[in-house]
């Protein structure tokens, strides 16, 4: 009786010691990336996780982060530009996270965030913005043209908000 009640009590010590350990990880995570308030549930920097895939809308794509603020899932990127100012690229990369949240999370999402070093942007996820993206996509995979890839690094084509269309990209579809 006594052994189960030791080995109880260091089951839950254990437990414990392991909850306090992740909140630990996360805040530092947080504090060194200066995130927003919420709580992270996923993240894409420190180690490989999962691609959010979407086979109605042919998209896959791994974001930085996915923060839980209130219940709503707001994917974060992390980008650097000259002067921290917003590409068009990285809205459109950002909004395709948007729409895999959507579909794999089957929630609204209103709004991403780009972070530029610290600088950080609340990106709208309006109806212009997503079929700004779906045209996108669509131009992207009409092109006859083959595209010259100018690296080997598949990560980069993970990030890449035109990957499902890209036929030069680097990622095998056995690892989707
Ligand atoms: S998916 Fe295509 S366009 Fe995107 S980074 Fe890879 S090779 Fe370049």
């Amino acid at each position: 009786m006594d052994l189960i009640f030791v080995i109880i009590i260091g089951i839950f010590a254990i437990s414990l010691l392991v909850f306090l350990l992740l909140r630990k990880i996360e805040k530092k995570i947080k504090d060194k990336a200066h995130i927003p308030s919420g709580n992270i549930f996923r993240v894409d920097l420190n180690k490989p996780s999962k691609a959010l895939v979407s086979d109605r809308y042919k998209l896959a794509g791994k974001p930085d982060y996915l923060l839980n603020v209130d219940g709503k899932i707001i994917p974060v990127e992390f980008k650097t530009s000259p002067n921290n100012k917003i590409k068009d690229g990285h809205v459109l990369q950002l909004a395709s996270y948007c729409l895999l949240v959507e579909e794999c999370y089957k929630q609204k999402v209103e709004y991403g965030i780009l972070d530029y070093n610290g600088v950080k942007y609340n990106i709208p996820f309006t109806n212009e913005l997503k079929n700004e993206l779906l045209k996108t996509l669509y131009e992207i995979r009409n092109v006859t043209e083959i595209p010259n890839r100018n690296h080997e690094n598949s990560g980069k084509c993970w990030n890449c908000a035109y990957n499902y269309g890209c036929p030069s990209n680097l990622i095998s579809k056995k690892t989707r």
